[in-house]
């Protein structure tokens, strides 16, 4: 299937590894320049040039921690015009309810909630004034069903929900249409620190941590980033225009629920 987006230009925030890397290189197979972002200058510019290599396609990479206001403001002066936007950054920590105090709570909102809603506010008038647009925001399947170890990514993450709920649908009638991608369990860096978390709690092995959580997965494995960067892909092309402030769970079945 052809998507219809070549030649247009996205910014995929927090992206030279994992999900990120994975919507990266999606867009960019599809004839999409691409916009890359992280904070550690050699993964990303390696990432960069793998890309370029690949695709074909113009990469501009900028290091930048796109939490922080000085991030964004970096991030923004190369990604100015872009047709599609990709919000995305690193997950909280775990902990306990009773761990987390007002500083990790606005850790996790800057993180979570604000970043992607500042490059929102950024980027979408300029989608609006030329007719056209795409906004996927990496989120998390906790928002559908709390992960009790991951109470800050609960939280902020929901609030970025309600906000891409109502944004949403304020700006379709612009031509520019804003969805959140749900990440389940994929196999990814994240992934493989959450496991050691569980194995050095539970005194097993990281690869036994990963088997128990397989097992819950109906699809009885992890998803993988290319899977997620084509769905990611999909969202952003011409065929997505009527799919508006929807959550799409992407989770080989995890979350047990009808709707
Ligand atoms: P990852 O740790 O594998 O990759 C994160 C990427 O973001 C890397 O490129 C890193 O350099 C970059 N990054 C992190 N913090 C950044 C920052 N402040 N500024 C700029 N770049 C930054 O993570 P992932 O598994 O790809 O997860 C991506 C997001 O999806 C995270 O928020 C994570 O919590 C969420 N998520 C992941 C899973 C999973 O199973 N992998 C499940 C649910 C939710």
């Amino acid at each position: 299937m052809d998507l219809g987006i070549k030649g247009k230009s996205a910014l995929v925030c927090a992206s030279s590894r994992g999900l990120g890397r994975g919507c990266a290189e999606a867009l960019a197979a599809e004839g999409v320049n691409i916009v890359m972002n992280a904070r550690s200058e050699g993964p990303l510019m390696e990432a960069a040039q793998q890309i370029r290599d690949s695709w074909g396609v113009q990469v501009t990479a900028v290091v930048a921690d796109i939490t922080s206001e000085e991030g964004q403001a970096k991030v923004l002066a190369a990604a100015q015009g872009v047709d599609i936007l990709v919000n995305n950054a690193g997950g909280p920590p775990p902990g306990v309810w009773s761990d987390w105090e007002r500083d990790d709570f606005i850790k996790a909102l800057d993180a979570n909630m604000l970043a992607p809603i500042a490059m929102i506010k950024a980027l979408v008038p300029g989608m609006i004034d030329r007719g056209w647009g795409r906004v996927v925001n990496i989120t998390s399947q906790s928002v559908k069903a709390p992960i009790a170890a991951l109470g800050l990514s609960n939280s902020a993450r929901t609030g970025l929900t309600g906000y891409v709920a109502g944004t949403s649908r304020q700006i379709a009638p612009e031509g520019v249409i804003m969805n959140n991608l749900l990440p389940g369990i994929h196999a990814t860096d994240r992934a493989t620190s959450l496991d050691g978390g569980v194995a050095a709690a539970q005194g097993i092995t990281s690869a036994e941590a990963k088997s128990q959580r397989e097992a819950t997965i109906p699809a009885r494995r992890y998803g993988t980033a290319a899977e997620f960067g084509a769905t990611c892909a999909f969202l952003c092309s011409q065929h997505a225009g009527f799919i508006v402030g929807q959550n799409i769970l992407l989770d080989g079945g995890g979350v047990n629920s009808t709707m």
